[in-house]
């Protein structure tokens, strides 16, 4: 199957769960990624503010902030993703695609070597550790500048595939939870 036949599949089967059921899933993979030392030994942590149908990382979010850790989330800026640091529930404001987002400064460029750790969505990834986005590439653009960062894809059960196609800009993760 190609790319978009694949984003079909897996619309179909996330239409299938009822809502608390992913809610639960996303809540054992935020337990799942709390027992990691990955996460703990990391400082500078990019998250992002999951849309109705992703993992939910809320509590990642909150537990890293809560932590003392820098948490970075993107925010859509045309054809690309910036980043903003996490300051709380409190001071978010609506942005593009109606996605919640950090008021404040964009984090600089010149300091994203400082990011240890990436929890990157994905409408699906595979055991080769590809990853399937919804086809605009944003952390196709985003990754390559991540230059330290662990890249740790997450996903629901049935959203891991046995084989995605992969073209040379697909940036490989480092590790999915599911
Ligand atoms: P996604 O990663 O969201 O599933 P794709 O991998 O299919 O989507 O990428 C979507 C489009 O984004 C590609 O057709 C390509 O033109 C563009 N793209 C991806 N990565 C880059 C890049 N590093 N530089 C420029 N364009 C890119
Ligand atoms: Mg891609």
């Amino acid at each position: 199957m190609d790319k978009k036949a694949l984003r079909a599949e897996i619309r179909c089967r996330k239409s299938q769960y009822p809502p608390e059921e992913l809610r639960q899933k996303s809540q054992k993979i935020c337990e799942w990624i709390l027992d990691d030392g990955v996460f703990w030994a990391s400082h500078y942590i990019l998250l992002y503010n999951p849309l109705p149908d992703e993992v939910n990382v809320n509590t990642l979010i909150t537990t890293a902030h809560n932590a003392g850790k820098t948490v970075l989330l993107p925010v859509v800026n045309g054809d690309n993703l910036v980043l903003k640091r996490f300051a709380g529930f409190n001071y978010m404001s609506t942005g593009a695609y109606n996605i919640l987002e950090p008021v404040g400064e964009i984090y600089p460029r010149s300091e994203y070597h400082k990011i240890d750790l990436a929890i990157i969505p994905g409408m699906a990834f595979d055991p080769y550790r590809h990853r399937l986005g919804r086809g605009k590439g944003y952390y196709d653009r985003l990754l390559p500048q991540l230059t330290q960062a662990y890249k740790m894809g997450v996903c629901f059960d049935f959203q891991f595939l046995e084989n995605i196609p992969s073209e040379e800009w697909d940036v490989v993760m480092d590790e999915i939870i599911r």
